[in-house]
């Protein structure tokens, strides 16, 4: 209701001193159109298929014009680049619309990609056709998968050319811009805190947190020490889960600096991310971060408690005591292995928690490592595997790769009927379609794979349930369809022929990415050989 101390409403580029955010106004496109929209998140927000047809909508999601009684903004946050601190960043390229109520659920619509902010620095404020779709689709993937993030309502073209690269003729390499119209409660920041605490200006903190905790995490309201003190647990603790989440289905986030932390543990800023193929926690998918590969997969857990560490530091002005502040973030060091073993454990369809697990897990992530396994595929197939082969080796592995598994393992007729899930599917492809060179196996590889699954399949008949309860578990939380770097990458070709039937076609497979899609199989499968080494792009 206040108006910020900084009303100006032109989007002139400075340090913005003692105020959350700016009033700016969206750049009006040359041509805008729709490419995208997201229906499900549509239909979250109480639009209608008319409203989505509406040259209002249109107007609406790509800036041409703002809604009446709204005044777009862009806010204010610093944060911590690659382990250092970068000053003020900001809203460089995203402005929020308005926010929008819909069955008691608040949403904020923010435009990415339309133009310049106060924040934009030495940057134009837009963006491109091929890092928009990433964007788009990925974080609607992310939501069907059930991960906490940011959510995507619309992609539009703005008919303008937006420079990215100069080619080394020193020509100009002129891109297709693009509008994201993404939605969340919130887009606040681990940085938006710390800026402020950067500047001691501790009285703008306070507003921020204050209004946060009002919105966001209610039951810490009073502005006591100990609300302060909660309510940053219970973001710890939101951090944690998603991070979880990302080490489940393999997701690398890949620019995890503070300025890229939701303070509501949402997945956030889709830049330069990847989808590990081959198992491998060194990877990150940022080749800017190939020399320290600081945000590299197996790092993310240990990336989360540092950016917590920094968020501490911010809140520190209204706790004024470490002490509590460390326990809390002790407590993420302690749970969150629990929480991994826990997590692979599912993966794995066991449901007794065996201290032998520790190793079992232990081992499989060597063996991941030593052959270049695919992730997703090699969990999907594991549900596969009965407990019942577990005196024969040579069953349990490599005759399991010839297809008598897939067609003698018939589903009983009891099970059948009692099954309360959906019909499933017994897929075509074996553990070993999951092995990037299968001529890798051999030797020590091949004995030590043979040694886990003796392991695994003893570990089983430990179990209660069946191989088909077991199958339908694991299925729950092993996705058989994930958002493959290269699948973005034929969706951004076709984009940028003007052609969206691919990314449709994506986006629909995304929506169910643990059941079976017979006829999507074809995107169950290892990348192709051309596209390794090839991510995307941040821009
Ligand atoms: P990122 O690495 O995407 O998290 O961005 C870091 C900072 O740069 C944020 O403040 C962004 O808003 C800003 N930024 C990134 N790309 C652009 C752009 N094209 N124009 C203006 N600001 C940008
Ligand atoms: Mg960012
Ligand atoms: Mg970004």
């Amino acid at each position: 209701k206040e108006l910020p101390a900084d009303p100006i409403i032109q989007n002139t580029r400075r340090q913005v001193e003692k105020a959350c955010f700016s009033y700016v106004t969206p750049r009006v496109p040359s041509a805008p159109s729709l490419a995208h929209v997201s229906k499900e998140m549509a239909k979250t927000l109480g639009l209608s298929e008319d409203d989505l047809a509406s040259q209002r909508f249109l107007h609406m999601v790509t800036g041409a014009t703002v809604l009446e009684d709204t005044t777009p903004y862009a806010m204010c946050y610093g944060g911590h680049q690659f382990g250092h601190w970068a000053g003020q960043l900001g809203d460089g390229r995203a402005i929020n619309l308005t926010e929008v109520t819909h069955q008691n659920k608040r949403w904020a619509l923010q435009l990415k990609g339309a133009g310049a902010t106060p924040y934009s620095r030495t940057a134009d404020g837009l963006a491109v056709l091929r890092s928009s779709v990433r964007e788009h689709l990925c974080s609607e993937a992310m939501y069907h998968l059930g991960v906490p993030t940011t959510r995507s309502l619309s992609l539009s073209l703005s008919g303008d050319k937006v420079l990215r690269d100069m080619l080394y003729d020193g020509n100009a390499d002129y891109e297709k811009g693009a509008i994201v119209c993404r939605v969340a409660p919130s887009f606040i920041r681990f940085g938006n805190f710390e800026i402020f605490a950067s500047r001691q200006d501790t009285e703008t903190l306070k507003t921020l947190v204050d209004y946060t905790i009002r919105h966001f995490y209610p039951q810490y309201e009073g502005g006591t020490k100990e609300n302060y003190v909660g309510f940053f647990n219970e973001v710890v603790q939101n951090t944690l889960e998603m991070i979880v989440h990302w080490q489940r289905v393999g997701f690398v986030h890949g620019v995890m600096n503070t300025d890229n932390m939701s303070i509501l543990g949402l997945t956030i800023d889709y830049g330069p991310y990847g989808w590990l193929e081959g198992y491998d926690p060194g990877w990150t998918p940022n080749t800017t971060d190939r020399q320290n590969k600081r945000y590299r997969f197996g790092n993310q857990p240990q990336i989360g408690l540092w950016n917590l560490l920094q968020l501490a530091n911010a809140l520190f002005p209204l706790i004024e005591d470490a002490a509590p502040l460390e326990a809390i973030l002790q407590t993420y060091h302690t749970e969150y292995p629990k929480k991994y073993i826990a997590m692979m454990r599912e993966k794995l369809g066991l449901q007794l928690a065996l201290e032998a697990d520790i190793q079992l897990i232990t081992d499989l992530e060597k063996n991941l490592q030593a052959s270049e396994t695919d992730m997703t595929i090699f969990f999907r197939n594991l549900a596969q595997i009965s407990k019942e082969e577990s005196t024969d080796v040579k069953n349990s592995f490599f005759a399991f790769g010839e297809a008598e598994v897939h067609t003698e393992r018939s589903r009983s007729a009891k099970a059948e009927t009692e099954s309360h899930t959906k019909h499933i599917e017994v897929p075509t492809k074996s553990l070993k379609a999951a092995f990037y060179k299968p001529e890798e196996i051999a030797g020590t590889i091949r004995s030590d794979w043979e040694t886990w699954f003796t392991a695994y399949q003893k570990r089983l008949s430990q179990e209660r349930l069946s191989d088909e309860e077991r199958t339908v578990q694991m299925n729950r939380v092993n996705p058989k369809y994930v958002l493959r770097n290269y699948i973005s990458q034929l969706v951004i070709d076709e984009a940028n022929k003007d052609n969206y039937e691919l990314l449709e076609e994506i986006h629909n497979l995304l929506k169910h990415p643990y059941d079976e899609q017979p006829a999507y199989e074809h995107w169950f499968a290892k990348r192709p050989e051309w596209a390794r080494n090839k991510v995307g792009c941040s821009m």
